[in-house]
């Protein structure tokens, strides 16, 4: 039977990348007769433009038909002025919480070739291999009320809400602690429990769900101390789950251990395994249409696509294997360049995976 790919490349760099992924993904159903079949649509500024609305109705009905939904990246400076419930940004949220997407997982590998691309010391970050789990759907990006006025004295004031319920933390819980048990079997689970209500109830939960785990070993820390640690030792770290907002921001930083966050690609599932893949990166406009961003990422979003949601483990091992080979052959793209390596472009790099992935 074959399976149903919805491809949204986005805005800014998201075309660019998406032409590489699509490159590897034809290559890689082609050699292990996955029998893929691709539609594409718009999300973000590119669906404003065409559709008037950042997600459209139509692409949310596709999305929901498909089997697994490729993503790009999408926002940028032409659509910063519109009306804020329009921006590009709102269409990424609405998929995400239409399709309930609530697991979102994000490693954070250092491939030896790069450990000189990191900003930390090497012996730091050799061998790093973090898994983390993100809650995607609910808390403080999608809490009412949300609400900017004016008060009595004229003063401008603006707040937000983080509310989570039980149900959304458990299920969260649950993907870490699965994830903890096909890994290092480490779950460090990220709070504010200090400070806040919301976290207070978050550890309460986390700790139910472990006794289910009893092989896990769970440990607890705040998101201040965990930021302080994951530039201090990030190799202590196994698996770690986090709410919504504190998952954005680690994921972000644990982007940089690994040397650029073009090397990162993200899986966001539903309940049932469903899921949206894309790179952790935004559309970078600073660098769109230049030609020089990195596939990578976009290419590993792929690799988890087909081990997630298609169950093709050695489909996905052999496109992680020939992103490997390339960076054995010393590509690189401008964001992960050293010294002694061959400076190429995004469709360069692409072209070198699809090759490396035939030649396998
Ligand atoms: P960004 O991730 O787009 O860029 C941050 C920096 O990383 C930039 O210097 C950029 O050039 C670089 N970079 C990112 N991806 C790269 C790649 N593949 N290759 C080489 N370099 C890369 O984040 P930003 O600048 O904060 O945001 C830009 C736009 O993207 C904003 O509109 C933002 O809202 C949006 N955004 C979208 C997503 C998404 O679609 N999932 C995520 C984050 C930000």
């Amino acid at each position: 039977m074959s399976k149903k790919i919805l491809i949204l490349p986005g805005d800014g760099i998201g075309p660019e990348i998406m032409a590489e992924a699509v490159k590897v993904l034809k290559v890689a159903s082609e050699k292990f007769d996955l029998g893929v079949e691709l539609e594409f649509d718009d999300l973000g500024g590119a669906a404003y433009d065409r559709y008037g609305v950042p997600l459209a109705d139509e692409t949310l009905a596709r999305a929901r038909e498909a089997d697994a939904i490729l993503l790009g990246a999408v926002g940028g400076p032409k659509w910063d002025t519109i009306d804020p419930a329009l921006r590009p940004e709102r269409g990424l949220l609405k998929i995400r919480s239409e399709l309930g997407l609530f697991g979102n997982l994000r490693p954070a590998i250092l491939y030896p070739q790069l450990a000189e691309a990191s900003t930390l010391k090497p012996e730091v970050v050799s061998g790093l291999d973090i898994l983390i789990v993100r809650e995607l759907t609910g808390g403080i990006y999608f809490g009412k009320p949300r609400e900017r006025r004016v008060l009595e004295n004229g003063e401008r004031q603006a707040y937000d809400t983080l509310p989570y319920s039980e149900s959304e933390i458990r299920r969260i819980a649950k993907v870490g602690f699965d994830m903890a048990m096909v890994r290092g079997r480490k779950l460090c689970s990220v709070d504010k429990a200090n400070v806040l209500a919301s976290s207070q109830l978050w550890r309460e939960v986390v700790e139910e769900v472990a006794r289910d785990y009893p092989e896990v070993e769970l440990s607890h820390m705040y998101v201040d101390n965990a930021a302080m640690q994951l530039v201090r030792a990030p190799k202590q770290f196994d698996v770690m789950v986090t709410d919504n907002m504190f998952g954005d921001i680690l994921s972000d930083q644990a982007s940089m251990l690994t040397g650029s966050i073009g090397m990162l690609p993200s899986a966001s599932l539903d309940i049932d395994g469903k899921g949206m893949y894309e790179p952790c990166h935004g559309s970078a406009p600073d660098i769109a249409g230049q030609g020089i961003a990195n596939p990578l990422a976009t290419i590993l979003s792929v690799s988890m696509m087909l081990r997630y949601s298609f169950a093709s483990g050695q489909a996905a091992d052999a496109i992680e294997k020939a992103v490997s080979q390339v960076l054995d052959q010393g590509l690189r793209t401008g964001d992960i360049l050293s010294d002694g390596c061959t400076r190429v472009g995004t469709a360069e790099m692409g072209n070198a995976v699809a090759q490396a992935l035939k030649n396998l």
